[in-house]
């Protein structure tokens, strides 16, 4: 049996990490078509600063439990980095100002950063449990909270976190657990409670399982370096996959290099645009569905500053979209984990783009760069000259999950051939937890006797 795996980003090196622990006896060949791996998860280290250019930091909670047992078994647990206390402080840039968001429930009503909590609760309080169609994250939550708790704290969260636009995102795929919460209790702050005492008693008394967040001593990259040293005899870089057609019982993989492959089953972890122009003569159903799914871009500009340049302390601030800002959001990155910066700099990253974002593709890095200087300047009043300025224009930075996703996914499962496999951050969660966990139960439930890989042409990953 021989297995291919599109694409070395975190989907497909954690996809090749856990079919090779499965099937040893496989011949197994990881393609990647650039010269670096990791994908989106890309950390350059510069004069001892450490910046992050896609994810910084892993939620270990939840599916983030997969992460932390694969990080042991990479022999990475003490590279773990734990965030320092004061991350725990979070901003929103309102009217025109930096507010502290109260992490307290009770300091929470009386902030400014919550104006209308109390009539949100209320109205949240009084959703009848059940379930309802789909609907956007914007509907959604103007039903259970109002206007302007949704515009302050859903919007930056949608935009900031997931890069989208509350009015075109599906909350069923975008944000599950408020829709089987709302079918349970009705109210998602009853349900948050209930579920939070429940599960609280069940979770690890470990300090790294406890945290929310993680990352490690040498960055996301340190991860990914992990996984390619144990998989590096399988690993071809600089080698795009071109075309995919079908032989006699397996697939035949046309590569960037002029050369041809030949194999039994193909896993693909690449973007889904980037996979639907591959599949179009094979599975032009497939391909058609690919393309369905839409990217929103994003500039990540990091400023790295050599001696202090704000007196803020916390893990940074998003942006509501009604305050007209260029920016998304702002991470002080020294203050999560200050091993990645020289003591006494401040390191911002600095978020920019996003579906609303008008003409992305127009600027250049420099101009993203005056953009992330300008919102330092105003929203933060630092006026020293960045040490380091650095910026990466990812234009397919995160997929979304809008309107219609969930049927798009039936779709593509529908029309995938037979022992070829669709996994990536455009299925079942954008994390990096999520990705790890889809892998490691998408390899588990995978048998194939004889070459024929079981009918259900795409297995549905088991969430935990
Ligand atoms: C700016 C940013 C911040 C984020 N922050 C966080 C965070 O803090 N925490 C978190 O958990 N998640 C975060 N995410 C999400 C997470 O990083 C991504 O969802 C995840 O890294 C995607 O991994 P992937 O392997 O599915 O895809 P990718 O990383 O996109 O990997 C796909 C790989 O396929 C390769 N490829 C493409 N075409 C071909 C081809 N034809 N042949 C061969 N190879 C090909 C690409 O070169 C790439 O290496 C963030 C994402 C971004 C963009």
């Amino acid at each position: 049996m021989h297995a291919v795996i599109l694409g070395a980003g975190i989907s497909g090196l954690a996809s090749a990490y856990y079919l090779r622990q499965q099937h040893p006896d496989w011949k197994l060949t990881l393609l990647e078509k650039d010269s670096r791996v990791g994908g989106k998860i890309h950390t350059v280290v510069q004069d001892g600063y450490l910046f992050e250019f896609g994810p910084r930091s892993i939620r270990p909670k939840g599916a983030g439990v997969h992460v932390i047992e694969l990080a042991q078994e990479l022999g990475l647990e003490s590279e773990i980095l734990l965030p320092e206390a004061v991350a725990k402080k979070r901003y929103l840039y309102l009217n025109g100002k930096l507010t502290k968001v109260p992490n307290h429930p009770l300091k929470l009503l009386l902030s400014p950063a919550a104006q209308g909590w109390w009539q949100a609760m209320r109205r949240d309080w009084s959703v009848k449990a059940g379930p309802r169609p789909d609907e956007s994250v914007e509907a959604f939550c103007l039903r259970h909270f109002g206007r302007t708790v949704t515009e302050n704290l859903i919007d930056p969260f949608m935009t900031g976190i997931r890069c989208g636009d509350m009015s075109r995102l599906s909350v069923q795929a975008s944000l599950p657990s408020f829709s089987r919460l709302e079918a349970q209790y009705g109210s998602l702050i009853k349900g948050f409670f209930k579920e939070r005492s429940r599960s609280t008693s069940v979770d690890r008394k470990n300090a790294v399982y406890q945290a929310d967040l993680i990352s490690f001593k040498h960055g996301l990259g340190q991860l990914v370096q992990a996984l390619t040293d144990r998989l590096a005899s399988k690993l071809k870089i600089n080698t795009a996959v071109q075309k995919i057609e079908k032989n006699q019982g397996g697939f035949c993989l046309m590569l960037s290099t002029q050369q041809t492959l030949e194999c039994d089953l193909i896993i693909s972890t690449i973007p889904s645009h980037q996979l639907s122009g591959i599949v179009m003569d094979m599975a032009p159903a497939l391909a058609s569905a690919l393309q369905k799914i839409l990217y929103a871009p994003i500039a990540v500009v990091s400023l790295a500053y050599a001696k202090k340049a704000h007196d803020y302390q916390g893990f940074g601030y998003l942006v509501p979209h009604k305050e007209g800002q260029d920016i998304l959001g702002v991470s002080w990155n020294e203050q999560s984990f200050r091993q990645h910066a020289p003591a006494d700099s401040n390191v911002l990253s600095v978020m920019i783009g996003g579906p609303r974002f008008k003409n992305f593709h127009v600027y250049r890095e420099n101009n993203f760069i005056d953009m992330a200087l300008k919102a330092a300047r105003t929203h933060m009043g630092i006026t020293q000259k960045p040490a380091i300025q650095q910026c990466r224009i990812l234009t397919h930075a995160l997929p979304q999950y809008n309107l219609g996703h969930n049927q798009i996914v039936q779709d593509i499962r529908r029309h995938t051939p037979k022992n070829f496999y669709v996994l990536g951050n455009f299925i079942d969660g954008v994390g990096i937890p999520d990705i790890v966990r889809n892998a490691k139960n998408f390899c588990a439930q995978l048998k194939v006797d004889n070459v024929s890989a079981p009918q259900d042409k795409m297995l549905e990953p088991v969430h935990s």
